[in-house]
């Protein structure tokens, strides 16, 4: 209800005046200034609805046809692999976002594209142990490494699609073995976000954990002395990097099955791969920019290092999803 009155056409607007409507499960203050800047180039109202993830996407079903939405934004190729699924987003076919987002970032239909780039690493408390003693995800498995490991739940989408990448590289036989090892070797069973776990071994409850990077950069920058404290205890350590790379995932956008604005939702969407976009748009949460040839953050660079990232297809997270959350079931995965 709420939501018709915020669209409703104000007093003096025209009725044909050009908008397009959001569903964005990221936080306002990551995108709403890049929307802003949008407006202004062209004159195209923007109306935001944020929320979590999970609960726009059952908004998106409930209202069907009915829905004011033009466009769905969140993290995660599983998640946007589940929109897809869900029948709520339309493919496009736009030149524009086919040239300037690698394929492997985007829905081969068009049904979603990858606009901000994130990877999952190993991270490590400082002096706690030699990094000349980590290299791959599956070497986490080894039980050298028992009781020493913190990592947050399988029910969440980072590691459900981080398993899905490693079914995809080993096959779901190795990756059912190595999820057991892995949960073996578990200091406490999961609990919190990536961040919980990088504070826990900043406070010497495990040794290692596995974490998307930009939640370390927010703490590092955190107005908190002690998340910046606990931040300054771990560092990066980027695996694989003599096989296949990190597990990288996207944040993105894909236009809605029943956009009223379809054609103002590709623009938009057109935008926010241009360079001035993709450099903001990265940068304001630690993230890497989706387009390649934008300057990545000099700070982050600084800070972490450049790393190789695995270039598998983004869509087969969201296909092996399923058989990632069965796997890690058996496994005992929390
Ligand atoms: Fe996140």
């Amino acid at each position: 209800m709420l939501l018709g009155v915020v669209l409703c056409v104000g007093p003096g607007q025209s009725a044909t005046a050009e908008e397009v409507n959001l569903y964005s499960a990221r936080k306002e203050e990551l995108i709403k200034p890049l929307l802003d800047k949008f407006t202004a180039k062209t004159g195209i109202k923007v109306n935001l609805v944020t929320g979590s993830a999970d609960a726009l996407l059952k908004r998106l079903e409930t209202e069907g046809k009915n829905t004011p939405a033009d466009m769905f934004v969140t993290t995660d190729a599983g998640r946007l692999h589940r929109a897809k699924a869900a029948g709520v987003l339309q493919a496009i076919s736009s030149p524009v976002l086919e040239k300037n987002i690698p394929a492997e970032f985007r829905d081969a239909k068009g049904y979603w594209f990858g606009l901000s780039l994130r990877a999952r690493p190993i991270m490590y408390a400082k002096g706690r142990l030699d990094p000349a003693e980590l290299s791959t995800y599956e070497a986490l498995a080894d039980a050298k490494w028992k009781g020493r490991i913190c990592v947050r739940s399988s029910e969440n989408i980072y590691n459900q699609s981080l398993v899905a990448s490693m079914i995809v590289a080993n096959g779901e036989e190795a990756t059912e073995k190595w999820a057991e090892g892995l949960v073996h070797n578990l200091a406490r069973p999961p609990r919190g976000g990536d961040e919980d776990q990088i504070k826990a071994a900043a406070a010497g409850q495990c040794d290692i954990t596995i974490a998307n990077t930009y939640y370390l950069g927010g703490m590092l920058h955190s107005r908190d002395p002690s998340e910046r404290a606990a931040a300054e205890k771990i560092a990066i350590f980027w695996p694989n990097q003599k096989d296949r790379g990190v597990h990288v995932n996207v944040s993105g956008a894909g236009v809605t099955r029943w956009a009223p604005h379809r054609d103002t939702a590709v623009k938009l969407l057109e935008y926010l791969i241009t360079d001035e976009a993709q450099e903001w748009y990265a940068q304001v949460n630690n993230e890497y920019p989706a387009k390649p040839g934008i300057p990545e953050s000099p700070a982050l660079i600084k800070a972490w290092g450049r790393f190789k990232a695995d270039t598998i297809s983004l869509s087969q997270l969201g296909e092996y999803n399923a058989a990632a959350v069965k796997l890690m079931d058996r496994a005992g995965w929390k």
